[in-house]
């Protein structure tokens, strides 16, 4: 299958691309981002021939009903990334916290977050492709927190890849720094900045733009990709386990071939629920899309009033910090599918130019079609935090802001499915506040007090950063990224 560009063609690119082109470089005519050119099926008569299928199996046929350039075995070689989750029996659980609602646990992956289902396996694709080509990639990427940690992962000691990673110095958990900064491999580099998140964005945008820089990347003849949520090779991996989700409630006797459920999801760059949104379009019995955020509700103002604006909005740093966007990039392929392209341009044309956008009364009515939206403050998530602990669930502050939501439909009689992006032992200090302990001050104590008075225990992984070597002790002014960067090339 071919793919497609969201803001239209410039005559200059190509008009359709393979997945794999799309995959290695994703930035598309007029700054726009490929979406595929139709989409599969999956509605009863593919969740039938699944009933008993494994996690791997589903996801080498919803893979192959993409019909994309990537050989069989090299998929089937990606796809045993699953078979180092805690159970790789089942490495994506759907647990009951209530008669209606079931969490289904995206983190049993190696970095405890839920960017590990895809980064995972797409990192494996993206390394054999270079290697078919013969082409060297630098992916970079600037990280508040959880892609970090899983692009380092998954591209380790990997063949024609090289990362760089730059992360705000103090503004990760103890957690997600150390993720980073103990990282062994030799084609991989990390450096923290003086600056907050905003900053580092910026400044690697900046590096990304320099003739300077592009010029010595072409001598040393590397060329740029990127692993962010806007490649469809993330995407692609992300629409397999809202199925898997489906059918668990299926086998557990939950519901019935064909019934309708909801899904909640915490949302942030939109690239999760944009997995379920093509779910739900291919024919998964989904009756809505419940997109959960933080007090940067920038999300819920889109699919409540049509309004998506930036202008008047100052980025708020919350207990949920993978969700704290104020550009939401995946909402542009949503854009393209309803509306189409020359629709998409325009809007993402004012996006860029004043800061905001609004829909039609008529576009609004479609968007919320599929779509509803809630946000929870801090404060609020805390509660369900504790809550859900009391009666012996722990969850992690985005899972959390998922509960509202459910709350609010949970008289409707169907069933309904949250999904959990972290694991609580990443937001160890806010949990452990949630659960009145408000003195703590690091993730060590924190993750020793909750393992200590809950039934939960902290996984080998995260203990063993406390005492790895940090490799990375680097933390640099701005004007001295570039040598660092060209140091390290
Ligand atoms: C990345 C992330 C999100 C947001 O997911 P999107 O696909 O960007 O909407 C939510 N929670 C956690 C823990 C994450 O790491």
């Amino acid at each position: 299958m071919q793919f497609i560009e969201t803001r239209g063609n410039d005559g200059v690119k190509a008009k359709e691309v393979s997945f794999s082109e799309a995959i290695l470089s994703p930035i598309a005519s007029f700054g726009g981002i490929y979406v595929p050119k139709e989409l599969p099926e999956f509605g009863t008569a593919f969740l039938e021939k699944h009933i008993e299928s494994h996690y791997k199996d589903l996801a080498l046929d919803v893979l192959q009903s993409f019909e994309i350039d990537i050989e069989e075995s090299t998929l089937k070689e990606a796809l045993s990334c699953y078979d180092a989750f805690d159970d790789p029996s089942n490495p994506v659980p759907l647990e009951k916290i209530e008669d209606d609602c079931f969490v289904m646990e995206l983190y049993h992956g190696p970095t405890r977050a839920f960017k590990d289902m895809a980064l995972q396996p797409f990192g494996y694709i993206l390394s054999k492709e270079a290697q078919k080509r013969g082409e060297n990639y630098l992916i970079m990427a600037a990280t508040s927190g959880d892609t970090g940690p899983a692009t380092l992962e998954t591209f380790k000691n990997k063949d024609n890849i090289k990362v760089a990673c730059l992360y705000p110095d103090g503004g990760t958990s103890d957690v997600q720094r150390l993720q980073m900064v103990t990282e062994e491999a030799e084609n991989e580099k990390v450096i923290g900045v003086v600056g907050n998140f905003d900053d580092t964005q910026n400044m690697l945008k900046e590096l990304l733009d320099s003739d300077d820089f592009k010029s010595e990347l072409e001598r040393r003849n590397i060329k740029l990709s990127a692993a962010n949520s806007v490649n469809f090779g993330r995407i692609i991996f992300q629409i397999i386990y809202h199925i898997h989700g489906y059918l668990e409630l299926v086998r557990q006797d939950e519901i019935a071939m064909g019934d309708k459920v909801y899904l909640v999801v915490p949302s942030g760059n939109f690239g999760n629920v944009l997995g379920a949104y093509y779910a739900k379009k291919a024919g998964l019995p989904v009756k809505k899309l419940l997109v959960a955020s933080n007090i940067n509700n920038i999300l819920t103002e889109l699919i409540d009033s049509g309004v998506y604006d930036m202008e008047s909005r100052d980025l708020i740093k919350t207990e949920s910090p993978a969700m704290d966007i104020l550009k939401s990039s995946n909402v542009e392929r949503v854009l393209f599918d309803k509306f189409g392209s020359e629709r998409t341009k325009e809007l993402m044309e004012s996006l860029n130019t004043t800061g905001k956008y609004m829909l039609t009364g008529r576009e609004l009515i479609s968007l919320q079609d599929d779509f509803e939206a809630t946000y929870s403050e801090d404060c609020e998530c805390e509660d369900y935090i504790a809550r859900y602990a009391s009666q012996g669930y722990i969850m992690d502050p985005h899972t959390a802001t998922c509960m509202k939501s459910y709350e609010n439909i949970s008289h409707k009689g169907l069933k309904t499915i949250v999904y959990s992006t972290a694991e609580w032992t990443k937001f160890s200090t806010t949990v452990a506040r949630a659960l009145g302990n408000d003195t703590i001050e690091s993730d060590t104590e924190a993750l020793a007090w909750i393992a200590e008075n809950t039934d939960e225990s902290v996984p080998s992984i995260i203990e063993g950063l406390f005492t790895k070597e940090v490799k990375h002790g680097k933390v640099v002014e701005k004007e001295l990224i570039k040598d660092e960067m060209l140091r390290f090339l």
